[in-house]
């Protein structure tokens, strides 16, 4: 042990050895891991060890693609067996909507590059796995390289190959203390103190108590799980081959072959916490007393699914605790707030997820960003409002029973809600607002016809579809209304504010008086955010942007702050409503005393501060809606006075209250882009359109060099608009985009366009193919569909009814 690392990675379970194996592979081997006892002490020992590739974020299942790659890489790299059977595994279905689903999924396996899986029929499932009752199973996606591995031998596999590239192992050593200094940590361990400049918290069953070391309230708590392994089954031991995996989605279980017998897991509803706080120091190679009266009613199901379980005996049974967060994802990236503190902990699957979670660390720390998109798994992604106990408990309780249940893109899950809510809130719930969730604020979704209106969960086209639609045609008509508090508002001030901002966003800024779109670049010259600046003339500039990046980019601009600047967060004290549609004029022109808010008074893209009613406002003359429009930010207090004024005010003017459901419709048939769907950290901006708000002619900006270079070069994809021969379904996001047999891209998103009567889809595909009138297709449901390249905006495309 020296007395200073570069890195010191703590814990040293799955993930723990991963990362350190990835930092040495990337090149930084001044690195060592610290481990309480040996390696594997957490929950690495006592994992099932089974991976899948399936994964309903598709960037989450590229990395869990290339975990499984580099198990025979590490096992060569250390000479360490890992123990893997590639067995091959069964995602069944025995419900409609799951099988459709399947079918959907497997096409976005297609655009990930995932070529190992295919669509197997009941039979072909029964032949793969002759011990299943596929009775009610109407099919499965099969994927050839699922598989397990031995536990141990992974973990020394990471461990071995990071030693043999230079990295250091001291086991036998807790961690007892972080004490941070200017240049990195004192790590305080029980065999002395190390120096480091970075710290990462991979502590597993006990990162909560390594965050706090560091002042930080991780959303992360362990929970009980169990699996059982039976005694030999005579007709495995008769079999040659290895069983597949199998996952009964709506079985809650999943099996593999252990010796001659199977190892069956589940995930019960009836979940239980085990240690929120953390597991106690002296936690050794223990597991918890097997529950099996709360098990019992999925158990049931596992043993009909397969009858030779009725048979045998049951050899072992194994109720462990591992982690997890509020939405099953990592927690990965450097903790917001705290200086060279990363996490790679919360990592329900290591061993699936491991490999993925390691390289996206190193690739963060060594080279300051991932190369893919990973926000679904950056621990940015969460305030601290997500460790609050209950919320914690509430919602890591709803992912864990909820781990085999589908869930639709337009269903509202209970769990951690209603946590934060706009003042207007009741009074908009009154009025039959029905609400969806975003970072724990309740966004409105659409107005209901009657307080028994029930939306049905489904992949296709609801029966809130037409109540939307509805809501997008009152607002081309006449005014939509609709609550903004869910955008995010940062204040800028200080003597270099306007420099600072110059430096941070691509664009060009607006004058006094004025706002404007401005992309934000990373020095990789990918895109960092799609933010709008207001420009109030007083000294003072707004940032606003999308609400659940709030952490995100309040990390990015203290990373990138310089002297004679404050940024604040100031989205909970600052909300608001906005009016979009051809009348919103003259409504506004009713409740506003001290402006001139005519088309010459009050120009598009002017904002300034105006009397709106009793009501001291911020406005902006902007609309995402592609209307006339105009976006007036209160103060929360007033945010009710607001909603009453307008509303009054509305009554004479056919106003209708719409939601965020009515704004994604009519935004796509602008084609304007949004964040995490057509702009997102792994996009540049010359695929995406964003290049044409860049001000090239500024010296100096972040990602200039590199926004340079591909204007030199040409982007190789282009974002375009397409027009899809759907009928009852719309795209949604990854759905692959064919030109004949050859895949030339994937939806970024996805809506029916009610003004225009068409479905709408937004793609990323390759320069060949993305002119106007090219004809593809893509699958909307995992079925086949006719797609067309369109102009841009296929509503309103000169822009003329925003500006009038
Ligand atoms: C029953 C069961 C079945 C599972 N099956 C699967 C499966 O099939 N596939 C899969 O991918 N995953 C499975 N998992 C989940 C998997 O076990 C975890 O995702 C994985 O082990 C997490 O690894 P980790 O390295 O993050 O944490 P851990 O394994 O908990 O490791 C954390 C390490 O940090 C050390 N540590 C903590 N604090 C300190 C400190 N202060 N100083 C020094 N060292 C410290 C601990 O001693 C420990 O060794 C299963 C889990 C259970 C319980």
């Amino acid at each position: 042990m020296k007395s200073h690392y570069r890195v010191v990675v703590i814990g040293g379970g799955v993930v723990g050895c991963s990362v350190l194996y990835h930092l040495a592979k990337l090149g930084w081997t001044d690195i060592a891991l610290v481990e309480r006892k040996t390696l594997t002490s957490g929950s690495s020992w006592h994992a099932a060890g089974i991976f899948h590739a399936l994964n309903a974020d598709p960037n989450i299942a590229a990395l869990q693609a290339y975990t499984i790659k580099l198990f025979k890489e590490i096992q060569e790299e250390s000479g360490q067996n890992v123990g893997l059977h590639m067995t091959g595994g069964i995602n069944v279905a025995s419900a409609p909507e799951r099988w459709e689903w399947l079918q959907a999924a497997y096409r976005i396996f297609q655009t990930m590059g995932i070529d190992t899986a295919r669509l197997v029929g009941r039979d072909e499932i029964k032949a793969m796995h002759p011990l299943m009752d596929v009775s009610d199973v109407l099919g499965g996606l099969y994927d050839v390289s699922e598989g397990h591995v031995d536990t141990y031998g992974t973990t020394y596999a990471y461990a071995g190959a990071a030693r043999k590239r230079g990295a250091t192992i001291i086991e036998n050593n807790r961690v007892l203390e972080l004490k941070q200094k200017p240049d990195g940590w004192d790590v305080v361990t029980e065999k002395g103190t190390i120096g480091c400049e970075h710290v990462v918290n991979c502590g597993g069953l006990w990162a909560k108590q390594v965050g706090l070391m560091a002042g930080l309230d991780l959303p992360v708590t362990p929970m009980e799980h169990h699996y059982l392994v039976t005694e030999t089954i005579p007709e495995i031991a008769a079999r040659k081959e290895e069983l597949p995996l199998i996952v009964d989605l709506e079985g809650f279980t999943y099996t593999r072959q252990e010796g001659k017998g199977l190892l069956v897991g589940l995930y019960e509803r009836d979940f239980k916490h085990w240690r929120m706080e953390g597991a106690p120091w002296d936690f050794g190679i223990e597991l918890n007393q097997e529950d099996i009266d709360r098990i019992a009613p999925e158990l049931e199901i596992g043993f009909k699914r397969f009858p030779a379980l009725q048979q045998v005996g049951i050899k072992k049974w194994v109720n462990g605790s591992f982690t997890f967060t509020p939405d099953g994802n990592p927690l990965v990236g450097r903790a917001p707030g705290v200086r060279n503190y990363w996490t790679a902990c919360g990592v329900m699957a290591g061993f699936l997820q491991g490999g993925g979670v390691g390289l996206s660390l190193a690739e963060m720390m060594i080279h300051g960003e991932p190369s893919t998109d990973i926000y679904g798994m950056d621990i940015a992604r969460y305030g601290g409002w997500a460790a609050n106990r209950e919320y914690l408990k509430q919602t890591t309780g709803q992912f864990y029973s909820r781990r085999f249940v589908m869930t639709y893109p337009n269903e509202q899950l209970w769990a951690g809600r209603p946590l934060r809510t706009a003042p207007a809130y009741d009074a908009m719930t009154a009025n039959g607002m029905r609400w969806g969730v975003l970072w724990g604020l309740e966004i409105p979704l659409y107005v209901a016809p009657s307080k028994d209106f029930e939306e049905k969960p489904t992949l296709k086209r609801s029966n809130a579809h037409d109540i939307v639609g509805a809501e997008c045609r009152k607002t081309r008509e006449t005014i939509g209304l609709l609550d903004t508090s869910a955008f995010s508002r940062y204040e800028v001030t200080g003597p270099k504010a306007l420099a600072w901002l110059d430096h941070v966003m691509a664009s060009k800024l607006p004058g006094p008086g004025r706002c404007a779109l401005a992309p934000m670049l990373a020095p990789s010259g990918k895109l960092r955010g799609d933010l709008s600046i207001f420009n109030w003339g007083d000294g003072t500039f707004w940032i606003m942007g999308s609400y659940y990046l709030r952490a995100w980019h309040m990390r990015w601009f203290k990373d990138n702050l310089s002297d004679g600047v404050s940024v604040r967060d100031i989205s909970d004290d600052w909300v608001g409503f906005s009016l979009s549609g051809p009348r919103s004029r003259e409504l506004l022109e009713t409740v506003v005393q001290n402006a001139d808010v005519s088309h010459q008074g009050f120009r598009f893209l002017a904002c300034r501060e105006i009397d709106v009613g009793m009501t001291r406002a911020k406005v902006g003359r902007l609309s995402v809606n592609g209307e006339l429009g105009y976006e007036i930010n209160v103060p929360a207090s007033e945010h009710l006075t607001l909603y009453r004024t307008l509303k009054k005010a509305g009554s004479d003017f056919g106003m209708v209250e719409i939601g965020f459901n009515a704004m994604l419709s009519l935004r796509i048939e602008k084609s304007f882009g949004l964040w995490n769907r057509e702009f997102t950290q792994a996009y540049t901006p010359g695929e995406t359109g964003m290049d044409r708000w860049i001000n090239f002619d500024k010296k100096d900006f972040i990602g200039r060099d590199a926004a340079l270079k591909e204007r030199e070069k040409g982007a190789r994809r282009q974002l375009v608009t397409l027009e899809v021969a759907a009928d009852d379904a719309d795209t949604s996001s990854w759905e692959p985009v064919w030109r004949g047999n050859k895949m030339v891209g994937y939806i970024t998103s996805g809506a029916y366009g009610h003004t225009i009567g068409k479905s709408i889809g937004m793609a990323l595909v390759e320069r060949a193919h993305a002119a106007v009138g090219t004809e593809l297709t893509t699958h909307v449901v995992g079925i086949e569909r006719k797609a067309k390249v369109v102009a841009p905006s296929p509503y309103d495309p000169t822009g003329s009814r925003m500006r009038i």
